[in-house]
């Protein structure tokens, strides 16, 4: 009996110090196998899994944001909205928490290797599989790829990390789409099962109130990075989505247009002035040029400027004395002479409407000047314009 005893002792310390090290639910512990075979990882292939508690989920979520962003999250929030990308909103970075916690289940974080899991009641067995192997699959990408890791890494350039954020979120769907459907689907109806699980976030978003941009910004990588993906597969299998989780492109003017990824340099910039310092060094590539322009000019023609697009770059810098005090130098190479024409008109028509809200009081001092293929906006730079 006591021996008895001790054995169930044992047992039960042994289960309880595997749960301690591995607290991954049954449920995703179950995906695990499936997600290594499906992309090629050793059977032995497990991540670690942390178990959050649900009151802490907020505050891990800012700090992840934290980590992903160029600049802290409400100083990011105050670009957007002087940049006129977002309506001046109240408590904008609030709702974004709000609406990132209300959704998340658990997340891949690849800095430490590992799923965390929110501690919390599951929905069915079935809609959390959908996420733990969609999760599963970004672990897979940062075990053969790396992926997740350089993802973070291209935080000077926002079009760059908007790209493999496409490729990395492509996959996953793929991965999810593939291993939850009950047969092998034609891509056709992967297409349209992911267009509608698109739709249904896009909605979920809208009602949070968080704004066109971040209902876009937050559908792109889903929208576009699936048609990308599935386009590979279709012509080559694995090894032509393995392909693109290599060599992401690096820039969402080849996703959208297959354009070239021709960035500009830092140096085309213009120093930081003395008396200033340098608040964000971006790129905004031909996804937010076409957002940003979208909001004035409508999508066509803003689409007309993203497929000219042939590299920009630009620099926010701020009176060290005066914080508030901002400026600006956006830089936009556009493809070909005769489109550069039409794209100079376009843009000096339309940027002084976007940059209204640069700062308060009396609207910005915008400049534009062209030069060959290349336009540069001023807006309110100070004097003398190199
Ligand atoms: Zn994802």
């Amino acid at each position: 009996m006591r021996r008895k005893f001790t054995t169930f002792a044992a047992t039960f310390f042994l289960a309880l110090s595997a749960w301690a090290a591995t607290p991954c639910p049954p449920a995703l512990l179950t995906e695990v196998p499936r997600v290594a075979q499906l992309r090629g990882l050793d059977g032995r292939w497990q991540p670690r899994c942390e178990l959050l508690a649900a009151a802490s989920l907020k505050d891990r979520l800012a700090t992840k944001l934290a980590n992903e962003l160029p600049l802290p999250p409400k100083l990011y929030m105050e670009v957007l909205q002087r940049l006129g990308f977002v309506p001046s909103t109240p408590e904008l970075y609030e709702r974004l928490l709000d609406f990132y916690a209300s959704q998340v289940l658990g997340f891949y974080e690849p800095s430490r290797d590992t799923m965390v899991v929110v501690n919390r009641p599951l929905p069915s067995e079935e809609e959390s599989s959908v996420v733990w192997v969609h999760e599963l699959a970004h672990a897979a990408q940062e075990a053969r790829f790396g992926l997740p890791t350089k993802l973070l890494s291209v935080k000077d350039n926002s079009d760059q990390q908007r790209s493999f954020s496409a490729i990395a979120e492509g996959e996953a769907m793929l991965v999810m789409l593939l291993l939850e459907s009950p047969s092998p689907p034609p891509t056709e109806s992967l297409e349209q099962a992911a267009q509608a699980l698109v739709e249904v976030s896009k909605s979920l978003a809208r009602s949070a109130n968080i704004g066109d941009f971040f209902v876009e910004d937050l559908a792109f990588p889903y929208a576009q990075g699936l048609r990308t993906v599935l386009s590979a597969y279709k012509k080559g299998g694995w090894p032509a989505v393995d392909g693109l989780l290599t060599n992401p492109p690096t820039c969402t003017a080849h996703l959208l247009f297959g354009s070239p990824c021709n960035h500009l340099a830092n140096r085309a910039l213009p120093p930081v002035p003395e008396g200033f310092q340098e608040l964000l060094t971006d790129s905004l590539g031909a996804w937010a040029v076409k957002f940003w322009f979208s909001q004035v000019a409508g999508g066509e023609e803003a689409e007309k400027l993203a497929r000219a697009w042939d590299g920009d770059r630009l620099r926010l810098i701020r009176d060290a004395r005066v914080p508030q005090r901002w400026a600006l130098c956006w830089k936009l190479r556009l493809k070909r002479q005769a489109k550069a024409i039409w794209a100079q008109a376009f843009v000096r028509q339309h940027v002084s409407k976007l940059l209204a809200s640069f700062r308060q009081g009396p609207p910005p001092q915008v400049t534009v000047v062209s030069e060959g293929r290349t336009l540069t906006v001023w807006v309110d730079w100070p004097a003398p314009q190199p």
